[in-house]
């Protein structure tokens, strides 16, 4: 048995202070219990103290770990166009052992799932063995060989599918389709029409970048869908190939469900969702919220990491902040 404490616990409320966390040794949460007012945090008896925030460990909901070998080999700022002209271009052999490193990096820092979107094998063997919770997004039928993971089959986007493809996709799906949604104007036009015209209702969507999108599109798609739809910000990415950003106001106003993902090193430099939270601009405890893959209640195995370089007077994250696993 553990007993852990730190500033602030991300519980399901929010940000609690003067907590101790209880886990067993197989890491389940046995209880949550408050610190009596008095006592100083880091010298409770048989309790470790970390400074910051203790938290569950996170999901990043969208990353290409096979594209690891391209870090660094694209420019930033080339615009949505020639990104992808340069992704075209780009060799995809090599990458195993750089997704290796990266994927035992994300563990590290405190990343318990993925939602990894593939179009070849070379990563699978790296995600057996991974501690991490993987589930795959295959973009493409032809694939050869189906992972011994949890996968779903799911369109690339609109504009890289055609509309016949796409609907036979979506058709099909038996689980959530991942679709790259409104990162550029250089895609379809109208694309919530076209998405909602082209899937069923009761399909469960995950949205990914959303940096166009408008009120309109967002009472289109939700009007439409029945199944949980998740609108993903990948800030970073963004950043590095159009300088667009995603509307988060808006998409928080309408009382969306948000995730954060990295997207793939063709087009960010780290795989860290802290990274990716320092260009968002939220209440700290509703981001965390974003990058949580579970919560710390009892009974729950959600992982236990620790963000460091908060600012715990104003609640933001400084340029030192990271995380690191515990649990
Ligand atoms: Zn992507």
């Amino acid at each position: 048995m553990r007993r852990l404490c730190s500033h602030l616990l991300l519980t399901p409320w929010g940000l609690e202070p003067r907590r101790v966390v209880r886990v067993s040794e197989e890491g389940r949460v046995v209880a949550v219990e408050e610190v009596p007012d008095g006592a100083a945090l880091d010298s409770l008896p048989g309790v470790e103290f970390f400074p910051g925030i203790l938290m569950p460990a996170m999901l990043n909901a969208h990353c290409h770990l096979e594209l690891s070998g391209l870090r660094g080999t694209i420019p930033a700022g080339c615009g949505f166009e020639g990104f992808v002209e340069a992704m075209k271009a780009a060799p995809r052999e090599g990458g195993e052992a750089v997704a290796k490193a990266w994927d035992a990096k994300m563990w590290a820092e405190g990343v318990g799932r993925v939602w990894d979107v593939c179009n070849g094998t070379s990563t699978f063997a790296t995600k057996v063995a991974s501690r991490i919770e993987y589930h795959n997004f295959i973009e493409f039928f032809g694939i050869g060989r189906q992972p011994d993971m949890s996968f779903h089959t799911t369109p690339h986007s609109l504009y890289a599918v055609d509309p016949a493809a796409f609907t036979r996709l979506a058709e099909a799906a038996r689980g959530p389709l991942s679709v790259h949604f409104m990162e550029s104007a250089f895609e379809v036009a109208d694309p919530a029409a076209r998405l909602v015209a082209q899937t069923p209702p009761e399909r469960e969507m995950i949205l990914v970048h959303n940096c166009l999108v408008t009120q309109r599109d967002i009472d289109i798609v939700m009007g439409h869908f029945t199944g949980p739809v998740t609108w993903v910000v990948c800030p970073r990415s963004n950043r590095h190939i159009s300088g667009l950003q995603p509307p988060l106001d808006l998409l928080r106003r309408n009382r969306l469900t948000i995730r954060v993902g990295t997207d793939s090193l063709a087009s960010n430099d780290t795989l860290s969702l802290v990274d990716e939270l320092r260009l968002l601009d939220a209440p700290l405890a509703e981001m965390l919220g974003w990058v949580a893959a579970d919560r710390i209640a009892p009974g729950r195995t959600p992982g236990i990491v620790n963000l460091t370089g908060v600012d715990l007077r104003t609640l933001t994250l400084t340029e030192n902040a990271r995380t690191k696993r515990i649990i």
